[in-house]
């Protein structure tokens, strides 16, 4: 049924014994990072309920499938923060409550996806809750988030969640391999620094200097393990240009190191694949508790970057933390 989605076999599953047991939840909270796929799986969950071919749902063709993409469905509503706005305000989740009261136009449900959950503001939140609380029949809301924390406990807890994982390599090159505009090295080299996330290996794909030094920074990493301090200082310099640069850098090296550990652990990688060349790398130098060590040293460091410090000098402490746990 989801066969458009790549990974995240487990969802994907129980979404499909739900749809096909007829028992379809009135709440989910989709989570994971940002461009991993949340807004992907929504609409193919929605194109699988309202999709109009008999045969195949999701066809992927009829006007309903076609609708649902291109976000103009009637009864799938896709809310985001306004224009220039950051946040969804209480507003836009009132209006949307209004057009719930109508039914459904064409099929058996209405579907609400609010993209950026977390985006909405306390006001909004407690608005939403009753409709979460208390739906009408054929009522859906799939809430997206990459920060289920800032959502209200209560509304956590009215939905059914599901936790996106981040992909593996070879996932995210088979996402990419039918585009014929990227030659097969440029894939590889985007979905090895894209930490998992197959929209940072789009964005990685249409911008080289940034692919190229994600890779590069891999080998500077390696040769820090192996020992060359010097290395400690230069990456530190490199990294350390803006908060936002820090934490895409942070993620992608905890979900590289995290696959490193599965490799070291014996366990299989996300969705079976097969390691790659960089990869076997690093499990060569790398001990188990030592890894473990290092991931928790860049959970702190992301943890430090929120507030307001010199990147530069934290990741020169981070790097040499790192380093220490190595030498052991
Ligand atoms: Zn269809």
């Amino acid at each position: 049924m989801f066969e458009k989605i790549v990974g995240h076999q487990t969802i994907t599953n129980h979404l499909e014994k739900e749809i096909a047991g007829g028992a379809v939840g009135h709440a989910y909270l989709f989570s994971g990072m940002d461009g991993i796929g949340k807004k992907k799986a929504a609409k193919e969950f929605a194109k699988a309920l309202l999709c109009l071919d008999t045969e195949k749902k999701p066809c992927g063709h009829c006007p309903v499938c076609i609708q649902i993409d291109h976000e103009n469905h009637p009864d799938v509503n896709v809310i985001t923060p306004k224009t220039g706005e950051v946040s969804i305000k209480i507003n836009q989740i009132r209006e949307m409550i209004s057009d719930l009261s109508v039914k459904p136009y064409s099929g058996n449900w209405r579907i609400v996806i609010i993209d950026g959950a977390e985006t909405m503001t306390p006001e909004a939140q407690n608005s939403l809750l009753k409709s979460l609380e208390e739906p009408l029949s054929y009522n859906i809301f799939i809430l997206l988030t990459s920060h289920p924390q800032s959502l209200l406990p209560t509304i956590r807890s009215r939905c059914q969640s599901y936790h996106f994982q981040p992909l593996s390599c070879e996932e995210i090159e088979k996402i990419f391999q039918e585009e014929t505009e990227f030659d097969s090295q440029a894939i590889n080299e985007a979905a090895l620094s894209a930490g998992g996330s197959p929209g940072m290996a789009y964005y990685l794909l249409n911008n080289r200097e940034i692919r190229e030094e994600r890779i590069h920074y891999l080998r500077e990493i390696y040769s820090l393990l192996r020992g060359n301090e010097i290395k400690v200082f230069s990456l530190a310099e490199a990294l350390s240009k803006d908060k936002i640069t820090s934490q895409e850098i942070l993620e992608f090296l905890i979900n590289w190191f995290y696959e490193v550990g599965l490799l070291l652990e014996g366990q299989p990688l996300p969705g079976e694949a097969k390691p790659n060349k960089i990869q076997i790398e690093f499990h060569k130098i790398l001990q188990n508790e030592k890894n473990k060590a290092i991931i928790k040293t860049l959970f702190e460091m992301m943890a430090t970057i929120q507030y307001n410090v010199n990147l530069r000098l934290q990741w020169e402490k981070c790097f040499i933390k790192i380093m220490k746990i190595q030498k052991g």
